[in-house]
This record gives structure tokens, C-alpha cells and sequence, in this order.
């Protein structure tokens, strides 16, 4: 029997996630269907509705509805709780209830972790941006038990009220945790993250650029056909490892997909894969 499966957003027509997961699907021998739907603002709930009467049992959940998503959701998981935004929906028939999770930081840690082969653990990281994404990633990378992570932002209240949000969990995994402007920012950091959206319209944040040395690890969380504007600065003022987002993508694809069919997929040939298109 087939599997149904879409990923609800507005926009929705340049997603990639019905590329990645036929082609999950397609190197495990199953059958999934899994559509892109544009959702039009106000009709998130109703559509979500529709699948499920013709049959869908999992929805994956991009902009602008993700926290609608949590709303929608009848239980959640406790990473959805922490980042108060659910990116995978999930349906348990035999409770006929919304199950929601948020894969996003599984999906970052695992490609900084297991496909970069960079380490977290006692390292000193910056995060650049307080939106939906950071606030997504901000318990899997605090668990990851780096030594001070500082979280920067152009509205600094933005970036303090995160800190506060996450200060008991900093606490339990022995980390720091600091909010700042990106101008106030100095010191030494093993891996800078930029969960920003300014490489949408390619700005690149003010850090002062003594940051950068060349063994700091950069992570934009945006991806491309191009290398990203924060990346390229970054290599301009001497970065040697760069990485985009797209194994952070293709990573919490993975853990929807392994929730939904029970078979965990090959990320690693599906980045080569995308990467080699
Ligand atoms: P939000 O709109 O929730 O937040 C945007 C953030 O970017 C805010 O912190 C905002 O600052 C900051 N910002 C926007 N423009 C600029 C600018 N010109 N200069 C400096 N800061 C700026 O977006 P998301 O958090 O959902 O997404 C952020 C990025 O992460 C996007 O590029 C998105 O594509 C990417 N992403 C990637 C994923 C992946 O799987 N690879 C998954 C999810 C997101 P302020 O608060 O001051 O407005």
C-alpha cells in the first residue's frame, strides 16, 4: 500500500522535500507519495483536515505554519514543546489523534555531527538569529553539551528572551548561555551558526570579522546552488570549513521519514545525491 505523505507551506513550489523522500523511498524499495501543497494563510487547519480523511499519515510543516502545527498537534514530543513549533506531524489512527515533533536540531546536529565530523561537545559556539529556526535548534545543540553558546541577534530582546527560555536547559547540560548584539560580539568560537534569513537576500549579518580564524567551523543554516553570502564572507576573511544547510534539511527529513515508515533512510547518499543535481 502506498504511503501518503506532503509537506504543507506558503510558499511551497521550491521545496525539496518531495525530491528527498522519493528518494528515501526509492533506496529502500517502499512506496510513498509525497507532495508539496501550497496552503493559503488561514486554511492550514482544514487542509491538514482533508488528508487525513483521503488517507495521508504524515505531514512535514515548512513557513508560515509551523506554530499552527503546534497548535493543531494533540500531543507533542518534548522537543516540540522546547522549540513551541512543530515541523512533522504525525497520525496515530488508533488514538485518531495529531502526534508533533520538531526534527529541525536532530537534522542540524546530525550533519555538523556525523556528516561534518565537527565536534560540539565542550566547544564554544556562536548563534546568529532568535527566530523559529534557532529557537528549533537551540535544545538539540544545548544536549550536544557545548561549553558557552552565544546566541546574537539584530533585535537583542529577541535573543534575551530565547536565553531566558533555555536558561534551566544551558544549566542542565553544564553550557553558558549568552544573548548579544552581532556588533558587541568577540572572543574565540570553535563553530559560528548563521540561523539568520539575511543570506535570503544576500546580507551578511555586521560580525566584526575578527571572529573568523581560519580553523572556526561556519554553518549557514540557508543552502543553494551557490555558496551562501555568509559563507562566501566568511571565506573572505579566511574561514577554511564552510557548510550550508542542506544536510540539516535532508537530516530532519530523515527522522520524519523514520517516525512515519519505521525504516531509517540513507542520508548520506541522498546528499550526494542532491548534491551532485
Ligand atoms: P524567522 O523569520 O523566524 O527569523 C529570521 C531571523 O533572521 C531573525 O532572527 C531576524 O532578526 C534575522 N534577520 C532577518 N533578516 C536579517 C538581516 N538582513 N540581517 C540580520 N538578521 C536578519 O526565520 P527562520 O528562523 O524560520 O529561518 C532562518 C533561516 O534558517 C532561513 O534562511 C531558513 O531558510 C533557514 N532554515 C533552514 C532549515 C534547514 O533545514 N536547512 C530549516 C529551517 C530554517 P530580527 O529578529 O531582528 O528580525
Amino acid at each position: 500500500m502506498t504511503i501518503k505523505l506532503a509537506v504543507l507551506g506558503h510558499p511551497i513550489r521550491h521545496s525539496r522535500s518531495p525530491d528527498i523522500h522519493h528518494a528515501f523511498a526509492a533506496r529502500l524499495g517502499l512506496a510513498v507519495r509525497y507532495d508539496a501543497i501550497d496552503v493559503p494563510p488561514g486554511e492550514f487547519a482544514s487542509q491538514v483536515a482533508a488528508l487525513q480523511a483521503e488517507g495521508y499519515r504524515g505531514l512535514n510543516v515548512t513557513l508560515p505554519f509551523k506554530e499552527e502545527a503546534f497548535a493543531l498537534a494533540d500531543t507533542h514530543t518534548d522537543r516540540a514543546l522546547q522549540a513551541e513549533a512543530v515541523n512533522t506531524l504525525s497520525y496515530d489512527a488508533s488514538a485518531d489523534h495529531w502526534v508533533g515533533d520538531n526534527t529541525d536540531g536532530e537534522g542540524m546536529v546530525f550533519d555538523l555531527t556525523s556528516l561534518r565530523g565537527w565536534r560540539l561537545a565542550g566547544a564554544r559556539i556562536l548563534v546568529l538569529g532568535a527566530g523559529g529556526a534557532v529557537r528549533g535548534v537551540l535544545g538539540p545543540l544545548l544536549a550536544a553539551q557545548p561549553q558557552a553558546v552565544v546566541v546574537a541577534n539584530r533585535t537583542v530582546s529577541k535573543a534575551e528572551n530565547l536565553v531566558a527560555a533555555f536558561a534551566t536547559v544551558a544549566q542542565e547540560h553544564g553550557c553558558t548561555l549568552n544573548a548579544g548584539g552581532f556588533t558587541d560580539v568577540q572572543g574565540h568560537f570553535d563553530l559560528i551558526i548563521n540561523g539568520t534569513s539575511a543570506s535570503l537576500s544576500a546580507e551578511v549579518p555586521p560580525l566584526p570579522s575578527a571572529v573568523i580564524k581560519p580553523d572556526t567551523c561556519i554553518y549557514d543554516m540557508m543552502y543553494g546552488a551557490e555558496e551562501t553570502a555568509f559563507n562566501a564572507w566568511a571565506a573572505a576573511a579566511g574561514a577554511r570549513r564552510r557548510s550550508d544547510g542542506l544536510g540539516m534539511l535532508i537530516g530532519q527529513a530523515a527522522e520524519s521519514f523514520a517516525q512515519w515508515t519505521g525504516q531509517r533512510p540513507d542520508v548520506r547518499g541522498v546528499l550526494a545525491q542532491l548534491r551532485g543535481q
